[in-house]
């Protein structure tokens, strides 16, 4: 894996207007200003002034270039990125397949509606994902331009095939923040509260939560099964949706068992199971799709953010019969797989299968794993330890009580942000520090993020 480790150095550091990024940005961290600098500052005023408040920022910084493990800012300044813009640029930012990709696509054509004018990359895009997606049955694929737009389809089409209107989401579940995702979406604040009304006809079960349920994933899924049958009736359902592994709800891993119970109730009782992969897809946890790792294959499976190196594509593959119960006409949008994207998302998808990326994934959770355990053991505070491969979280909480500590994670990814790495919170609690940096990043950067990590951590506690 030397050419993901060894990033080339010597690339001057940007400083402002159009700036080289990729693979080719001295891979360092690297601080010549205050964060944020002055540049910085300048470009948050403007956004205070013309964009709307509720478009909050996790860095305080203007980017100007990112690559490897790097985003760089208009004051000179290089954090180390351990967020991938949210999981999305996995094979990393401005990845050189994917830039003379798009570059070769802008200049050929940037749009005729696929639902008027058909072109290959579309095409290709569907039968890559039908071929990579779990299950060796006949699959289809439609694609769309954000995970919300996924999710929103995925469920259109379960409706369509059951004739059912009824939708489980879990606790603890992220869908989006469109109007039938922010139903599905678990947590009010701040993703729901003062949106509704909602979308009707979607139901919430118990979610299989370890550190917190101490239930087995058998004993989870009887839960929540029990309440699917007697408050929604499998007869009304068309569909249950899940996160394989949970992603803003914070990393939740489910007990072993107990997406495979799920999933035989599902198919038991003519339920289509849709797996939202919009987060733990395409390498991200050392696996194509998170769903490998539990033997899970869905009917449904949703995707978007890492498919297609940082371009807005997303897409819902699954069963042909199922994809194909929507009428012609009935799906679709005016940009869903734009030509642009389309190329991006090849180029991305030859880079996962051709560049080692479901691997250095598998590579990246064992240092995540190791390091954040160490932390644990010497840190009460830490109190869980979660995640696949580049998808890893810590649970900080009282040490006596366990009860959720948001305050100490926000402290310590500002913190951290301030010394230079990029890191994003997330929970319903708002307790945990999620890490998930670009398949790119190599080993040396990786852990001097995450001793300025353990030293954030170190000294809230002095604090
Ligand atoms: C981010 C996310 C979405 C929504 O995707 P957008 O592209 O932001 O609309 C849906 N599901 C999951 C699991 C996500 O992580």
């Amino acid at each position: 894996m030397t050419t993901l480790d060894t990033a080339a150095d010597g690339a001057p550091a940007a400083t402002g207007g159009a700036a080289a990024g990729g693979p080719g940005l001295a891979q360092e961290r690297r601080l010549v200003t205050p964060i944020p600098g002055p540049r910085s500052q300048e470009l948050l005023d403007r956004k205070a002034a013309a964009v709307a408040a509720g478009v909050g920022h996790a860095a305080p910084i203007a980017a100007v270039a990112a690559g490897g493990g790097v985003v760089v800012d208009a004051d000179g300044n290089s954090l180390i990125d351990l967020g991938s813009g949210i999981a999305v640029t996995s094979v990393g930012n401005a990845h050189p397949k994917v830039v003379e990709a798009v570059q070769r696509q802008a200049a050929s054509f940037t749009h005729t509606c696929f639902m008027v004018s058909p072109y290959e990359g579309y095409v290709a895009v569907a039968e890559a994902l039908n071929r990579l997606t779990p299950g060796d049955f006949p699959k289809k694929s439609a694609l769309f331009n954000s995970g919300a737009e996924a999710v929103e389809n995925a469920v259109k089409i379960a409706r369509k095939a059951t004739g059912r209107q009824a939708v489980v989401a879990f606790d603890h579940a992220y869908h989006g923040r469109t109007n039938l995702t922010m139903a599905l979406t678990a947590k009010s604040m701040p993703y729901k509260s003062g949106f509704g009304p909602f979308a009707s006809e979607v139901y919430r079960a118990p979610m299989s939560y370890p550190y917190r349920d101490g239930l087995t994933g058998p004993a989870a899924a009887a839960k929540a099964l029990s309440l699917i049958e007697k408050q929604v009736g499998a007869d009304n359902l068309a569909a249950v949706i899940i996160e394989p592994i949970q992603g803003e709800g914070g990393f939740i891993v489910p007990a072993e068992g107990f997406l495979a119970a799920i999933s035989e109730w599902c198919t038991a009782n003519g339920v289509v199971l849709i797996a939202d992969e919009v987060q733990s897809g395409f390498a991200r946890t050392g696996a194509m799709f998170a769903s490998e790792h539990f033997g899970l294959v869905p009917d449904l499976v949703t995707t978007a953010k890492g498919i297609a190196g940082g371009l807005p594509l997303a897409a819902v593959t699954g069963r042909a019969e199922i994809m194909d119960a929507a009428h012609v006409g009935g799906l679709g949008g005016t940009y869903g797989g734009n030509p642009i994207a389309c190329a991006a998302a090849l180029a991305s998808i030859d880079a996962f299968e051709t560049e080692g990326l479901v691997e250095r994934a598998a590579e990246l959770g064992e240092i995540l794993l190791g390091r954040m355990r160490a932390l644990q053991a010497e840190d009460p505070r830490v109190g869980d330890v979660r995640g696949l491969g580049a998808m890893v979280a810590i649970e900080l909480v009282d040490p006596a009580t366990h009860a959720p500590a948001p305050a100490l994670a926000g402290a310590v990814a500002k913190r951290c942000i301030a010394q230079g790495v990029v890191v994003l919170t997330c929970g319903t609690y708002g307790n945990v520090l999620r890490f998930l940096p670009p398949l790119s990043i190599g080993d040396a950067l990786l852990h001097e993020g995450l001793d300025v990590v353990a030293a954030a951590l170190a000294a809230e506690a002095a604090a």
